[in-house]
């Protein structure tokens, strides 16, 4: 069974609180994008394994796709071995849920291949343990997110841009990026406060604002100049994607995307990818 895993970017991402599990409770408009990871579930073989074509990606029981098949044959009460296989093109510890997407992959595979047992909402609540993105990956459309991510509305307006992602060959450490945010000095308040008034009627690109962005691009400056070259080269709005450090732009037109990303590519600092807002 062949299944795509969508990564996601934050069109917005405003940390509200800290919990005192150390969890940070957000306001965050969430979306897929048309860059994808390829999972192959094998049945029937002798037992549980994995495989991933990136070196960065463990190939064993920690690995967010293995705990969800753990997961779900826990829940179903029942254990098949399954083999996943991971065909990486979301680049890693990089602000863009990938492992979280996989996790999510293989819980809806499952699910599918042994007749819907859980519902969707139940198999969002078994992902929530895996990771607070794996939900919003269940439910797969563009939202709003609160709590720490598991309360989702969906977000219906959301302009279909061409998407630029600039990716790096560092990667950073998610909960490195929390522990030194400090949340006397969140800057998307303002921004949040305007959109709440507006509510559905706007255009993303207007509103892009991220609290984490000044935290990871404070250690790597690359950051803010991958966005400046994005809205140089004619995207509406550019911004860090959750933790970072992937930088997307937004391009109302595809001609000026690809354009672009033939363009940046040619520098040796980072890769670029162009996808679509899946919605
Ligand atoms: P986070 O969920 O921390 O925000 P991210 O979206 O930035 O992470 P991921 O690509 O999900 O980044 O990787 C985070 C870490 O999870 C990696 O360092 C990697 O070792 C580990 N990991 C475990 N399983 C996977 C997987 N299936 N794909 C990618 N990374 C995985």
């Amino acid at each position: 069974m062949e299944v795509l895993c969508p990564a996601k970017i934050n069109l917005f991402l405003h940390v509200t609180g800290r919990r005192p599990d150390g969890y940070h409770d957000l306001f965050s408009l969430m979306a897929p994008v048309s860059l994808c990871d390829r999972l192959t579930l094998r049945f029937g073989v002798p037992e549980t394994g994995l495989t991933c074509d990136h070196p960065l990606v463990p190939e064993n029981e920690t690995n967010l796709a293995w705990r969800a098949a753990d997961l779900f044959f826990t829940a179903l009460g029942q254990y098949a071995p399954v083999h996943i296989g991971i065909d990486k093109q979301i680049p890693v510890a990089a602000g863009l849920g990938g492992g979280s997407s996989n996790a999510a992959s293989v819980l809806m595979a499952l699910n599918r291949h042994y007749g819907h047992p859980f519902s969707r909402e139940h198999l969002m609540r078994m992902g929530l343990s895996l990771g607070a993105d794996v939900p919003f990956f269940i439910f797969g459309k563009p939202a709003i997110a609160t709590g720490i991510g598991e309360k989702l509305v969906p977000y219906e307006n959301v302009i279909h841009y061409h998407v630029l992602l600039i990716a790096f060959e560092f990667s950073v450490s998610t909960a490195g990026v929390y522990k030194n945010l400090n949340l006397g000095l969140t800057n998307c308040k303002k921004i949040i406060k305007s959109f709440s008034l507006k509510k559905q009627g706007f255009d993303v690109a207007h509103y892009l604002c991220n609290d984490l962005e000044t935290v990871t691009a404070s250690d790597y400056p690359d950051i803010i100049l991958a966005k400046k070259s994005l809205v140089d080269h004619g995207a509406k709005g550019a911004l860090m994607s959750g933790s970072g450090p992937t930088v997307f732009g937004l391009f109302s037109d595809a001609e000026t995307a690809e354009k672009t990303g033939r363009s940046l590519s040619q520098n040796g600092k980072w890769a670029v990818y162009l996808a679509n807002l899946i919605g």
